[in-house]
């Protein structure tokens, strides 16, 4: 499973319904709006990856 970085959510990239590439990097997405987000700003959802909750996965 892929982690959703702008809404923390696990999309599978098998069926995700969005995908972006960023640094040569693929990121998956459970939706088009969350990627355009992304894509607005995507080195703050890379840090906030990387800094931030990293191994942990939150399930709401
Ligand atoms: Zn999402």
């Amino acid at each position: 499973m892929a982690l959703d970085l702008v809404c923390k959510m696990e999309v599978d990239p098998k069926t995700a319904p969005a995908k972006a590439e960023y640094k040569g990097k693929t990121y998956y997405f459970c939706a088009p709006g969350c990627k355009v987000a992304f894509e607005k700003d995507p080195e703050k959802y890379v840090n906030a990856a990387a800094h931030g909750e990293g191994g942990h996965h939150h399930k709401h």
